[in-house]
């Protein structure tokens, strides 16, 4: 049941794209809410019309998850934590190996072990890269996961938020701490940084500038995409639904795109004159790098907990998203 008392939501990873969307929602919603980023990969930025619209009802601390000082207090004060920190992005990944495996490792056994001192309800960010290899579609959250070898630094990603998923799904059945984990199939939006490998705003941006989209691969490998605005609606609610407890949930788009046509479509809507080049992988991420070829989510479970079904088509939100950053002059 969605709960209609007022929360203190704290979100770590809050100045991120996700997370600052997110502390949007609540707010807009009544909500307090409580932020603790390093500003690795985030930024003030993000915030700040939640900031200046909301003064007393956002807090904001820069530290990082792997400290106990100020996830203490403010796991201390809230009524839900939502763990969104993290290294994200395969080539900050390929770049950043070993702070990115603490971070994503430590960094969550340290705020399940906040929640778990204080009992307090923790919704966990997970990845659909954590089916790794799998061809098959749509992937449902009990498939099997396949992953290359582990001289491929581009798995430790998969692999460090199968381990969250681990240790939520342990704290949860052993110490019965309410967890929710959540596994997200590309969330795009306005303000979502191209600079470590996201393909979305890495393509309108050049689309914007007239300059080569650059394609990695042949262009033959597909995603889905999910609007942030489905996104952050999905995990309100499976926040407030108790039914979500223990689950692994998949929160994703519909439509299955080619890389090398979503290029193209990005090209029509923006007008460019930009051309497409294929790339390939090695001369991107170098020795490190496997491909997937499709990555597409059921959503089945997702829909029969929350009654989820995404409101923004691909178009839709590609509209968005370009809009965005022609009034940003960017
Ligand atoms: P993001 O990089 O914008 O957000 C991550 C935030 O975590 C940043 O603000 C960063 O500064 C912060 N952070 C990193 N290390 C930290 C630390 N040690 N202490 C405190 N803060 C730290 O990325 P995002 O897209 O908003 O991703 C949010 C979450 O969603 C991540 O857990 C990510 O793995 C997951 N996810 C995102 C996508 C996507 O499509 N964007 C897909 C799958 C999973």
């Amino acid at each position: 049941m969605p709960s209609t008392r007022k929360l203190k939501v704290l979100i770590t990873g809050g100045a991120g794209f996700i997370g600052s969307n997110l502390a949007r929602k609540y707010l807009e919603r009544g909500d307090e809410v409580y932020i603790i980023d390093n500003l690795s990969t985030g930024k003030m930025e993000n915030l700040a019309d939640v900031m200046e619209k909301y003064p007393g009802k956002i807090y904001f601390k820069k530290d990082s998850i792997l400290n106990d000082g100020a996830l203490m207090e403010m796991a201390g004060i809230a009524d839900v934590i939502i763990h969104l920190a993290a290294a994200v992005g395969v080539k900050y990944i390929i770049d950043n190996p070993l702070s990115s495996l603490e971070t994503n490792i430590v960094g969550t056994e340290n705020v399940l072990k906040w929640a778990k001192k204080f009992k307090k309800k923790i919704f966990i960010a997970s990845s659909s890269e954590v089916y790794g290899d799998q061809e098959k579609a749509p992937l449902e959250e009990e498939d099997s996961v396949i992953y290359g070898p582990s001289v491929k630094l581009r798995w430790s990603y998969a692999a460090s938020k199968l381990v969250d998923e681990f240790l939520a799904l342990a704290n949860h059945r052993t110490l019965h701490i309410p967890v929710v984990i959540c596994r997200f199939f590309n969330i795009i939006g306005p303000n979502q940084t191209g600079d470590y490998g996201m393909v979305v705003p890495r393509f309108i941006g050049q689309a914007l500038s007239h300059e080569p989209l650059l394609v990695h691969g042949d262009g033959g490998q597909s995603r889905t995409f999910t609007y942030i605005e489905d996104a952050v609606r999905a995990i309100v609610e499976m926040v407030d639904n108790d039914q979500c407890i223990g689950e692994i949930i998949n929160l994703g788009g519909r439509e299955e795109i080619k890389i090398r046509e979503l290029a193209q479509k990005i090209i029509d809507l923006t007008g460019s004159r930009s051309k497409i080049e294929l790339v390939p992988f090695e001369r991107v991420y170098g020795k490190d790098f496997d491909d997937m070829r499709r990555r597409v989510p059921s959503l089945e479970k997702i829909q029969r907990l929350i009654g989820y079904e995404p409101r923004f088509g691909l178009e839709e939100a590609l509209k968005e998203i370009i809009g965005n950053r022609v009034i940003q002059g960017s």
